[in-house]
């Protein structure tokens, strides 16, 4: 390691809040799906800084964008009215079936304003005073605020934070029956991730995610997606829950939102967005005009390339691959999963030491408990990249 790396390093130690489990190398600089490291190592990225920067670091007409409106305007709050946020709602809201969006600065953020105006919606527009109730299944990941660390449920996250919110519930994955079981006068809502990330990339069943659909119909309740790491044309569609064939009341959405400037929203039918009105809900930040115009372009590029098309056969190619792989040589790989370029690939073994020498050899991607390569590349990059990935896969597969 270089004497620059070990400097910040070093400070990063002294200065920086230790949150945060860093891998070995401080990056510079980007373009599309490869970055360099301070010392100017070149590396092939499958991470995409976690899904974010879905059209590649640096895009040429994304920065165009930023540049342009960083000299015309930043922020307003949102006292007033401004071009690009309702641009992007507009754009946004011909991906699918919704009536409105709202704006803020995160996923987390994003699943708040959800829980609250699933709330709201129930308990007074629909007068069922105590449907307040979220039911989240096993496996989940919606955050670390209070009330999403509630939501995600999971007491190793939730460690020395407590108390957190209140009314939540949560089910095995899975298990529609014992959703029907949980399910009474007080269930407000059910909030779900199509393809669990950080749960290490599990793929609902698509029936599943119908059943859920149909009894939150059935129970009057609520049906929520959580697509902050599974929208934005990753999962091969623009909503993963397009995979499904289904149409949730709520969505949250963030991560690859504005190819790596911090924004989270929610869209929400028109008959549920009736549930936030003036004086509701609020953020200083959410849609500012600068955020909101990179994301507005973001959108047009996406939908204007077919990146979830285009996420699709990339995702077949690294996914055929994997498993044709696995089939020749047993042992090596113990399971393929995922949909589009949302892809994990489960280790038999201790899959740190694969993580470590992929990372030697120029090739970032996550690992997800120990044991699942997570791939989030960017939806822009090459064939050539992903196969170079692969074949040095591969090759450290056979060598174990
Ligand atoms: C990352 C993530 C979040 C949290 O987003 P932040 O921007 O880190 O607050 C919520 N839900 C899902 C599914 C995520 O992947």
């Amino acid at each position: 390691m270089s004497q620059e790396f070990e400097t910040i390093r070093h400070d990063d130690e002294a200065y920086v809040m230790h949150t945060y489990g860093r891998y070995p190398v401080a990056l510079d600089h980007g373009f599309n799906a490869h970055v360099w490291d301070v010392d100017g190592k070149e590396y092939v990225d499958l991470l995409a800084g976690i899904a974010v920067t879905s059209l590649g670091h640096c895009n040429d007409e994304v920065c165009r964008t930023l540049e342009e409106q960083a000299r015309r305007l930043w922020h307003t709050s949102n006292l007033f009215y401004q071009r690009p946020q309702v641009e992007l709602a507009r754009r946004l809201l011909g991906t699918a079936h919704f009536g409105r969006a709202f704006f803020c600065n995160s996923g987390a953020e994003a699943n708040e304003a959800l829980i609250k105006l699933a709330r709201r919606y129930m308990t007074r527009i629909r007068g069922k005073k105590d449907a307040c109730d979220i039911i989240t299944l096993s496996g989940c990941f919606h955050g670390r605020t209070l009330g999403t660390l509630a939501a995600t449920g999971r007491d190793s996250l939730m460690d020395g934070f407590t108390p957190v919110a209140g009314g939540f519930k949560q089910v095995p994955a899975g298990d529609l029956e014992a959703l029907a079981q949980a399910m009474d006068e007080k269930t407000c809502a059910v909030l779900l991730e199509v393809v669990q990330g950080e749960g290490g990339v599990i793929v609902l069943d698509d029936d599943y995610v119908r059943g859920v659909e149909a009894l939150c119909r059935e129970r009057d309740v609520l049906f929520c997606c959580d697509e902050v790491q599974a929208g934005m044309c990753r999962s091969g569609r623009f909503w993963a829950f397009q995979t499904c064939g289904v149409k949730p009341d709520i969505i949250s959405m963030a991560k690859a939102l504005a190819n790596g400037l911090p924004m989270g929203g929610i869209m929400a039918t028109a008959e549920v967005a009736r549930g936030f009105e003036p004086g509701s809900h609020a953020t200083t930040f959410g849609g500012s005009p600068l955020v909101a115009s990179v994301a507005a372009k973001t959108v047009e590029i996406m939908v204007r390339d077919d990146m979830a098309g285009r996420a699709r056969i990339l995702g077949e190619r690294v996914m055929d691959r994997a498993r044709t792989f696995m089939q020749a040589h047993p042992g090596c790989i113990s399971e393929v999963r995922g949909k589009g370029l949302f892809i994990g690939i489960e280790l038999p073994g201790d899959a740190k030491d694969v993580w470590s020498r992929l990372l030697e050899k120029g090739f970032i991607c996550n690992l997800c408990h120990g044991k699942t390569l997570r791939l989030l590349p960017p939806l822009t990059i090459s064939e050539a990249d992903l196969d170079a990935f692969m074949e040095t896969l591969e090759g450290l597969l056979l060598q174990n």
